[in-house]
């Protein structure tokens, strides 16, 4: 199942009065069936029964596609991130595998949607892509173990950890060169059923393959993480977790268009431009 958040192009604004809550602005949620966009009345996650399964309440007649823009599939209280955990990329910076799972925040703020253009800092010299798997929780996780960890996980998403790597080496603490708004392009849905085993995660920039490995090689389990974060952080329904990036992370400049693939997942495109 694909869930959608959403904007009609005839009228750019939500379909539901409580969709203008300043914290969520924008948007409505939505079933995605062949390129056909069911609207939901309410954030999906809260759906999802003890079964697992998740029960959709749909509400008026869908849009094709061309009918509406896609927007980042989230709304989340917190984005958390992994740092160094594919091996052959912690070593491409110089840095060390971390003993255990080294996890930050960006800020929601940061959020952009499918096609949406990141903006260039004019403080920062060096922009990079970090293209990633994104997971999203279900339901409140707190103190959750490795075997139960996956019961909290709501779907999957392609996600863009976008880096000013010299603010983060600079600053020590990863907080701005993480944080810019922008900074974390998401979408284009969450898939309810994909499985994240052994995916090829790739990032493209203008066409040209710059990272590409398999999930397989995380050093840190998806269950392993959740189950790492969730000891000190109380994870909510819709919070989003980057899982890492692989090695080949690279510059960009205004211009240039970074696309975020994982097999069986989808892609995720986004340009870059200077700020004005
Ligand atoms: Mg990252």
């Amino acid at each position: 199942m694909r869930i959608v958040r959403f904007v009609t192009l005839r009228y750019e604004e939500p379909l539901f009065d409580w969709e203008r809550d300043p914290s969520h602005p924008r948007g409505s949620w939505g079933l995605l069936v062949d390129n056909l966009v069911y609207p939901m009345d309410r954030a999906p996650y809260f759906d999802v029964g003890s079964d697992g399964v998740i029960k959709p309440i749909l509400s008026i007649g869908a849009y094709t596609l061309d009918e509406v823009r896609l927007l980042a599939p989230v709304t989340p209280s917190k984005i958390a991130c992994v740092g160094r955990n594919y091996a052959e990329h912690a070593a491409e910076l110089g840095n060390d595998v971390p003993p255990e799972p080294l996890i930050f925040l960006k800020p929601p703020s940061s959020l952009i949607g499918p096609g949406e253009e990141v903006v260039y800092p004019a403080i920062s010299e060096r922009v990079d892509h970090e293209g990633e798997l994104a997971v999203v929780i279900s339901r409140r996780c707190r103190n959750v173990g490795e075997k139960d960890a996956l019961s909290y996980v709501f779907g999957y998403t392609i996600a863009n950890d976008v880096t000013a790597r010299d603010l983060q080496k600079k600053d020590g603490q990863w907080t701005r060169g993480k944080g810019f708004d922008t900074f974390a392009p998401v979408g284009p849905w969450i898939d309810t059923t994909f499985d994240p085993a052994d995916r090829i995660v790739r990032c493209l920039v203008n066409g040209e393959v710059r990272q590409q490995s398999t999930t397989a090689l995380m050093i840190y389990s998806i269950p392993r993480v959740i189950a790492h974060i969730s000891r000190f952080m109380t994870l909510e329904a819709g919070d989003l977790i980057m899982t890492g990036t692989p090695s080949g992370v690279g510059p960009v400049k205004p211009g240039d268009i970074m696309t975020v693939e994982v097999d069986g997942l989808g892609s995720l495109s986004n340009r870059v431009v200077a700020e004005r």
